[in-house]
């Protein structure tokens, strides 16, 4: 079913009237497939993309970061099969000039206008650009159209500075460009996104077995942060499917508006990447382990996730029509703003009082402070862009100093003192899974 309540129409408006996400370079017409993350976007993609490092790098002995340029040596993308074979398929209408991507269209004929389709040809989708003054083939570099590269080949650089042992695994959040064919559905499929990427190394041998843990991990991982399970589910790659390096390869799919799409891939990669590049570059990549005496090129398992797609996912899972509100229930550590201050009226000393809450508040959380409107809109207003906890200051706490704090999803209220707010909000912070 998915969530019924959300059109892709009703999101993109939201994001735009409240400053999620804009289209870029708006005033000059726009830029085809990118956007801009706005004051709240960029704080809810921040939050994403800190809840995944919290996850697969703080959260683990055996992993640890990485931040690789976007421009590397034009070999890494020889050596990685980028150059030959990182293409769609494109299939171009002689009628209506409307260009597809020759495997997302069915039968031989324009889906947009029933005319007559050019015959299928590679495109490939890296960006090409110059280093240095001279425009040549020889100063031809691409920017990166995945992070994972830039992993591989730093492989011997972080284990050895680490001193890390098979099995660990890098991960690395990061913008990549891929010049796509058929850009859409508002930040799903874009010509520039981040991906957020870890190619985890392990004994060949043991690779069955740690796919199906990275696979396990990775979904739950979004259940955690509040995605409905049924709007969720692994879908298993067709051997015709895979990569032919590839010995095994799962997408994580989430119920998008628009149907079900993937989120995110976990693929069993094997030893092609770091054999590739020990042939291109003449380097040894063989890992030597000291408790076992065996030297072998470990096999990898990488999951590939989109910053931008799972933001994405959290704003239309999260998207609610209720009674009398809009509202976003989203998981308190990745809404934007935590917590709403609201003085009931401007006078009696109410604002003053407010504002010192406020500023020992803004210590430790994201707040907004709003002292207009009808209590009723300002609680609204909030709750369409997900904001988990408001605090109210009236006549009572100028009278015995406590304070009303109110829960976007059950909107309970209750009354504590004002100097237990931190204190209270830290402990429900706490409690989340
Ligand atoms: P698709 O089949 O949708 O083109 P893909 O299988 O080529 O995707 P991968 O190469 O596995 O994608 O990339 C890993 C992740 O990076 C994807 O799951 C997605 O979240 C993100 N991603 C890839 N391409 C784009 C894009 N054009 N826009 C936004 N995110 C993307």
């Amino acid at each position: 079913m998915g969530n019924t309540d959300v059109t892709m129409e009703k999101l993109v408006s939201l994001c735009k009237r409240r400053g999620f996400i804009f289209q870029s370079s708006e005033i000059y017409g726009g830029l085809n497939s990118c956007w801009d993350y706005g004051p709240l976007g960029a704080e809810l993609k921040r939050n994403v993309k800190e809840q995944w490092w919290k996850a697969v790098v703080q959260g683990r002995e055996d992993m640890v970061g990485l931040d690789a340029s976007i421009l590397m040596h034009p070999q890494v993308w020889e050596a990685s099969g980028h150059v030959d074979s990182f293409s769609d398929p494109m299939v171009d209408c002689k009628k209506c000039k409307h260009r597809f991507r020759a495997d997302h269209i069915q039968g031989d004929k324009c889906p947009e206008c029933g005319g007559e389709l050019t015959g299928v040809r590679q495109f490939n989708l890296m960006f090409k650009t110059f280093m240095g003054p001279v425009e040549d083939s020889q100063s031809t570099v691409y920017l990166r159209p995945e992070t994972a590269q830039g992993i591989f080949v730093n492989f011997k650089n972080v284990q050895a500075s680490a001193r890390m042992k098979v099995p660990f695994g890098i991960a690395q959040i990061g913008k990549a460009f891929r010049n796509e064919i058929t850009p859409g559905n508002f930040t799903f499929r874009t010509r520039e996104f981040e991906q957020m990427e870890i190619e985890f190394f392990v004994k060949p041998g043991t690779d069955m077995e740690w796919f199906e843990r990275w696979r396990e991990e990775r979904l739950q991982w979004y259940v955690k942060l509040g995605i409905k399970k049924e709007n969720l589910r692994l879908r298993d790659h067709e051997k015709e499917e895979l990569a032919h390096y590839a010995r095994a390869c799962s997408d994580v799919e989430y119920l998008f508006p628009m149907g079900w799409s993937e989120l995110e891939g976990i693929a069993n990669r094997t030893d092609f990447d770091l054999t590739q590049h020990a042939k291109k570059s003449g380097k040894d990549l063989h890992y030597f382990s000291e408790d076992t005496q065996e030297r072998y090129i470990p096999f990898v398992i990488e999951p590939s996730a989109g910053a931008d797609r799972g933001t994405l996912a959290f704003l239309a899972d999260s998207y609610a029509e209720e009674e009398d509100r809009v509202v976003l229930h989203l998981d308190p550590r990745l809404a934007p703003i935590k917590v709403g201050i609201f003085p009931l009226m401007k006078k009696g000393g109410m604002l003053e009082r407010a504002k010192n809450i406020e500023s020992a508040l803004r210590k430790h959380y994201n707040t907004f402070f709003d002292e207009k409107g009808s209590i009723g809109r300002r609680y609204r207003r909030q709750d369409e862009i997900g904001t988990p906890y408001g605090v109210t200051i009236d006549h009572e706490t100028l009278e015995n100093g406590t304070v009303t704090l109110r829960d976007r999803d059950s909107m309970e209220q209750i009354r504590i003192s004002e100097d237990k707010v931190v204190e209270e909000l830290s402990q429900r912070f706490s409690r989340l899974p």
